[in-house]
């Protein structure tokens, strides 16, 4: 418990692996991808066109520009800053989404990314319409107290133009975001809004000590994690691909040894009894087939700031060449488009799941269905993320840590967390020490066992739409979403 809550802090946001962004121009884009999906999905809806089509468009895109003095090579100049927040959808308030720091920020990918935010909300009841924004800026380029003056100004922007509150918009990291931005972003609203009791509810994503909740920075890989155990617990499915049943023993692939991609490698090593085998990163990839050692490999990563040459392991140095190397289990973590019309034809996985948002083309979709492939979506699949945003949201609008009532939690697991970690780490702790693993235990139960029986009962839903239509497992999470995003207008009616 203690080395997870050490390691979430050490693998934030920021540093979600690298771009594998490639620009498919024979290939429709981001968001005309997610508007096929949605077209194909709807038919098998009896909703009324006009409703479907208002359910399918992003409601409102706020593009701005606004300089920020830099210095580079010794002359100090205006910077034009380019930055988007989309709204997609408003059928439940407050919108919902990561803001995302990225050279490849447009206000397409905005656009798709917000919408399949409010696809992935309703695919696991989280309240929320869904939104996401971005800031058009290689991070890397930037010093800490750069993106400290863009972050902040951004805020001021998003502030001036009613585009952020705790009921009304609700930020959270992304590629190139972390605790660290949704700190100055918090503090920037606070500050022009001291007499909003909820304003930690600004942002979710935080540290711990800004009000952010313990469990949140593994979410989305601990959520795919159940997502693909889910999926390959029924019978079925393991059956049609010649697997066995569950995830034990099964040979894994991950694009991506960032935040969503760590997470996921840990959990499926460690509570799947999985092998990882293969892991990429932007500038390299490794393949072991006998297996990773993936803390190992995290801390490699960090030291070299390369997985190549990781000793035991074989190098790979084009990156995506790790997804033709043999596997059961491909779960692309990077950025959107790596499984695609060049790549899709060689990957030898037989279960896919999208830890990353839009990470098949509509091309490459296509290809992996046609070869038998079981496709874990991303509206599903990646949903802890948000799942646990939801609950670090509750948390900031009651005013109370999770867990801090069950007071006989906390007297239960008390003797044995603490023993058990005293003799793993081979110390004793102080009673302050005692104190803040018992607190940090109880809220991270809750929130996993909350997490765990939203990902359960979501892919039931889903898993019963899927053998109803005799569809694939992305069409039945689209179907899913927008039946009860339709249902939450129509229940309503239209105003004036
Ligand atoms: N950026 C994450 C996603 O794409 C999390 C969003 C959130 O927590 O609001 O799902």
């Amino acid at each position: 418990m203690l080395s997870q809550l050490l390691k979430a802090k050490r693998t934030s946001f920021s540093s979600l692996a690298r771009c594998f962004t490639i620009k498919l121009p024979d290939e429709p884009s981001f968001l005309e991808q997610v508007g096929l999906y949605f077209d194909q999905a709807a038919k098998f809806t009896d909703l009324p066109q006009g409703l479907l089509k208002y359910i399918k468009g992003c409601n409102v895109v706020l593009s701005v520009k606004f300089p920020i003095q830099l210095t580079r090579n010794g002359h100090s100049d205006l910077h034009v800053i380019e930055a988007f927040r989309a709204q997609h959808s408003h059928h439940k308030l407050p919108t919902k989404g990561g803001i995302r720091y990225s050279d490849d920020v447009c206000q397409n990918e905005v656009e798709a990314l917000a919408s399949l935010m409010t696809f992935k909300c309703a695919c696991v009841d989280v309240p929320f319409g869904g939104g996401k924004g971005g800031i058009k800026i290689d991070h890397r380029k930037f010093t800490e107290e750069e993106l400290q003056r863009i972050t902040r100004r951004f805020t001021v922007e998003l502030l001036q133009k009613k585009f952020i509150g705790p009921a009304i918009d609700v930020p959270a990291p992304d590629y190139g975001t972390g605790p660290r931005e949704m700190g100055w972003i918090m503090n920037t609203y606070t500050a022009y809004n001291p007499d909003d009791i909820n304003g930690h509810g600004v942002v979710t994503g935080k540290g711990i000590r800004q009000g952010g909740i313990r469990g949140r920075a593994q979410a989305t890989g601990l959520g795919l994690y159940f997502a693909v155990r889910e999926t390959m617990n029924v019978e079925k499915n393991a059956r049609s691909l010649g697997l066995s049943v569950g995830l034990k023993d099964k040979k894994v692939i991950v694009t991506g040894l960032g935040n969503v991609g760590y997470w996921a490698a840990h959990f499926f090593n460690d509570l799947g009894k999985s092998k990882v085998v293969g892991v990429s990163e932007w500038n390299g990839a490794v393949y072991n087939p006998d297996g990773l050692d993936v803390e190992a490999l995290l801390e490699y990563k960090q030291k070299h700031g390369t997985l190549l040459n990781f000793p035991g392991a074989q190098n790979i140095p084009n990156p995506d060449d790790i997804m033709s190397m043999d596997c059961d289990i491909l779960l692309p973590c990077a950025l959107e488009a790596q499984i695609n019309r060049t790549t899709a034809p060689k990957i030898k996985a037989k279960v896919i799941g999208e830890g990353a948002n839009g990470p098949c083309t509509f091309e490459g979709d296509r290809i992996l269905n046609e070869k038998g492939c079981i496709i874990v979506p991303d509206l599903f699949a990646n949903a802890g993320g948000v799942t646990v945003s939801y609950f670090e949201w509750l948390k900031n609008l009651s005013h109370v840590r999770f867990g801090r009532m069950t007071k006989k939690h906390e007297e239960n697991s008390k003797s044995l967390l603490v023993e058990k970690l005293e003799n793993k780490f081979g110390k004793k702790f102080t009673d302050k020490e005692k104190k803040l693993i018992i607190q940090g235990a109880g809220e991270e139960d809750l929130v996993n066992s909350g997490l765990e029986s939203t990902m359960v009962d979501s892919f039931k839903q889903i898993e019963d739409i899927k053998n109803t239509q005799k569809i694939t497992y992305r069409m039945a999470a689209y179907i899913l979403s927008i039946k009860k995003i339709a249902l939450s207008y129509t229940d309503v009616g239209l105003w004036p």
